[in-house]
């Protein structure tokens, strides 16, 4: 531990010591010490322990973490462990015992912040003890609440730096994101990160109205960030470079990241800022992401029996977050994963999580199932409405036997075919008779951040 005041060794010997103890900057109290570029994990011990020393640790934390929620107590995890009849620390082996607790949802813990305002009667501290709060966007309804300690800011940090670190970002490289601010807490979360990572944080604000959004070009356009824009705005930016007469790639450097062919088989990176923002990262040789597994307990669960699925099989992603200050136990994302244990040549040991999508974008029409994200793949191959942004929405299917109702916005390309392309690739690649309306450009709702595609008849 190293004092927090020591001799300054900048005064001169000469002073007479008039100076004292001063405060001396440490660069590990603000962010880690620096690695080796070549090495391959931001953190080799975590990242290729013994699996069975790791499931070992695992268990030890979760059982620290039922010991503090019948001691602290926390009420609402309390009534969890009582239903599978753990009443006492000692009836809570390890791991193999959380199948037997009850899973908890989010509409759980915005009644227990109802019932026990402000933050509910499921947390492991007083909020005066943190040093963080934030919310979510509500875009599901009512926000639910994060608080965050010093601690639980420290494990985001340094689980999101494995993600960098792996992607090849290294310190001295210029970033930039879009976040929202404030309130909702993932701007802030994210900055964080690239501040403790070492990267030169660019945060421009999210692209809400087009004034916003040419602040951000013009932040690109003078500081060059080294790993491009990407975020659900992307499109708004290559609209309004197209109004201001830039070239989005050329003039600004954006440019549209390969797209993997909507939800399904993509890398499991998040479970929400409410529950573990940066739980994996996706591996470059293999697919999916390795899960942070000495953080957290991931399970792929059949809702109905709260058993994990087979490998490789769909399940609801469920999340016992470990060694937090304030935890999570059995939580229910409502978004499905699948997992996969076998070795990987990547050299980290941990297992491998893929994403399936929110439940809440999953459609289903004509005897099919899928999600937003497919039919917004579809469209854009269509080149009449991608140019300069792609703006459409679904309306959320009625009756099965209908035809899908999709609106699109016109693009830079032919106005006549736009409709007959729209309806051709939403067959090509989801085999669905889509009922597609051209509408002029501006007519849908633009958002700087998340923008809901899916709209109620
Ligand atoms: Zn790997």
């Amino acid at each position: 531990m190293t004092p927090l005041h020591d001799r300054d060794s900048n005064t001169p010997s000469d002073s007479g010591g008039i100076l004292g103890f001063v405060p001396v900057f440490h660069p590990e109290r603000m962010g880690p010490l620096p690695r080796d570029a070549a090495q391959l994990f931001w953190d080799p011990d975590a990242q290729t322990q013994d699996p069975e020393a790791r499931r070992a640790l695992q268990s030890a934390r979760a059982r620290e973490l039922v010991r503090r929620i019948l001691e602290t107590p926390v009420p609402f995890f309390r009534r969890k462990l009582e239903e599978a009849g753990i009443k006492d620390p000692t009836d809570f082996r390890g791991v193999e015992d959380l199948a037997s607790i009850p899973l908890t949802r989010k509409q759980e813990l915005r009644d227990s912040e109802a019932q026990h305002p402000p933050i509910g009667d499921y947390r492991f501290t007083d909020l005066r003890r943190c040093v963080r709060i934030g919310q979510s966007t509500g875009t599901t309804g009512t926000p639910t609440t994060t608080i965050f300690t010093r601690k639980d800011i420290w494990i985001e940090y340094e689980s999101g730096a494995r993600m960098f670190w792996r992607s090849g970002q290294r310190p001295g490289m210029i970033a930039t994101h879009a976040h929202p601010a404030y309130l909702y807490g993932g701007g802030a979360l994210l900055s964080g990160t690239y501040e403790y990572f070492g990267i030169v944080n660019l945060w421009v604000p999210p692209p809400d109205t087009d004034a916003l959004a040419e602040q951000g070009i013009r932040a690109w356009m003078r500081f060059k960030p080294d790993i491009p824009f990407v975020g659900f705005s992307l499109g708004r930016y290559f609209e309004v470079c197209a109004k201001l007469g830039l070239d989005p790639r050329k003039d600004v450097g954006l440019r549209i990241p390969s797209m993997p062919g909507g939800g399904k088989g993509m890398p499991l990176i998040t479970a929400g800022i409410e529950c573990y923002a940066y739980i994996g990262s996706g591996c470059t040789q293999s697919p999916g992401a390795h899960l942070n597994e000495d953080w957290a307990v991931v399970q792929a669960v059949d809702p109905t029996s709260g058993r994990d699925v087979p490998d490789g099989q769909w399940g609801n992603l469920v999340v016992t977050t470990l060694d937090r200050d304030n935890g999570v136990l059995r939580y229910d994302v409502e978004e499905a994963c699948a997992l996969v244990r076998e070795p990987c040549p990547c050299g980290e040991t941990t297992i491998r999580g893929f994403w399936g999508g929110r439940f809440k974008d999953l459609l289903s029409c004509q005897g099919k199932r899928f999600q937003a994200a497919e039919l917004e793949a579809a469209l854009r191959g269509v080149p009449a409405v991608r140019e300069p942004s792609l703006e459409w929405a679904v309306v959320r299917p009625q009756r099965d036997d209908a035809p899908l109702i999709v609106r699109v916005e016109q693009g830079n390309g032919n106005a006549a075919d736009a409709a007959q392309a729209c309806t051709g690739a939403v067959m090509e690649k989801l085999g669905i008779v889509a009922q597609v309306e051209v509408l002029a450009r501006g007519t849908l709702a633009r958002s700087g951040y998340k923008t809901n595609r899916i709209v109620d008849a």
